[in-house]
């Protein structure tokens, strides 16, 4: 026998409503629905009333625009360059293992009688090919197995999920389904993973957003000094949006910093934060970074080598990261070993 309880109306168009409501507006907890069209329209929304508001309320500084446009030209460039940068990174690939298997299926077919072939340097291609052949599976076992030191422990090369070997470094994305090269994080934000194919492009997105937050609180803290009529509900909004922006630049300085020292020393997110439990660090000495040629060379291939998405990198043997774990003399130090 089942009881109907007085509240159980109540409860279930709670429950509507609830479901109603995170169906139309974007929830960064479910994967299903933050990268929808309404989490975009979010931030564009956030970003015209940060900036719009203050246009708004400032009387002289729309005096200021009209007497000297250029300051205000260079000032809408940047925002418009901190939403632009949001949308291409909502819609950038972060460099998947699967479109990596893709290029060396097609390398391997396209030379498959050259006995020149240089299996590291992949190039991009766009058209399907197929994985199912016996042929691009081992061709592919073969580059990955290239990858790491001889003698190295393969049992954690699979990815249960993809049913796939991954090549160092890369690591399945369960936001994404995919596995993912040089995995950094997954955004909820953006909706997407950062990965080796688009580190660089976040690296100047926060950098954009960052630029945004200073210019548009140095705004606020103007029109709070200027003479211009204020009512009460106007220095309610403006204290409220200045605690957003500030809030948005600790985050974004945060980010800036963390991100920047990530590129000097080629190493992403996961690699920083696990390092005790990513396989392929076990045994090195802490201060190393394995995939660090020294900074200059970081930097290019993090930022310099946007066609070369799919070019792996090999894992340095241990005799070479010994080498790099000894200490700076005065020697290293003149001749710049770290660059
Ligand atoms: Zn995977
Ligand atoms: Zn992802």
């Amino acid at each position: 026998m089942t009881t109907v309880g007085c509240c159980s109306p109540l409860t279930e168009a709670r429950a509507t409503l609830a479901d109603a409501f995170f169906r139309r507006f974007p929830c960064l907890a479910n994967h299903d629905t933050r990268c929808s069209i309404y989490l975009k329209l979010v931030v564009l929304v956030l970003h015209i009333t940060l900036v719009g508001v203050v246009f708004l309320f400032d009387a002289d500084l729309v005096q200021q625009t009209k007497q000297h446009p250029w300051c205000t030209v260079i000032f809408v460039i940047v925002f418009l360059a901190a939403l632009f940068q949001y949308f291409a990174m909502c819609c950038s690939s972060p460099g998947y293992v699967v479109d990596a298997m893709r290029e060396v299926s097609k390398m391997y077919n396209s030379a498959a009688d050259s006995s020149t072939l240089d299996r590291r340097q992949f190039v991009s291609i766009t058209e399907d090919l197929n994985f199912s052949s016996t042929q691009s599976i081992s061709s592919w076992q073969k580059v990955v197995t290239d990858l790491y030191p001889p003698g190295s422990a393969s049992r954690h090369w699979a990815c249960d999920h993809c049913k796939i070997i991954r090549p160092p470094r890369a690591k399945h994305c369960n936001d994404c389904d995919k596995c993912v090269l040089q995995f950094d994080h997954h955004c909820a934000w953006l909706g997407t993973c950062i990965g080796k194919g688009n580190h660089c492009q976040f690296w100047w997105y926060i950098l954009s957003e960052t630029v945004l937050c200073v210019w548009t609180m140095a705004l606020y803290l103007s029109y709070t000094r200027s003479h211009a009529s204020k009512e009460w509900w106007q220095y309610i909004i403006i204290i409220v949006l200045f605690v957003i922006l500030s809030m948005s630049l600790i985050l974004f300085v945060a980010l800036l910093i963390f991100h920047t020292y990530l590129v000097l020393t080629n190493q992403t997110t996961y690699e920083f934060t696990r390092r005790r439990r990513v396989f392929y660090f076990r045994g090195i000495p802490a201060k190393v970074h394995p995939f660090s040629r020294g900074i200059c060379e970081n930097i290019f291939t993090t930022c310099c080598s946007m066609g070369a998405v799919y070019k792996l990198e090999t894992m340095p043997s241990i005799e070479e990261l010994e080498a790099r774990a000894t200490p700076y003399t005065c020697v290293d130090i003149v001749s710049c070993r770290c660059c």
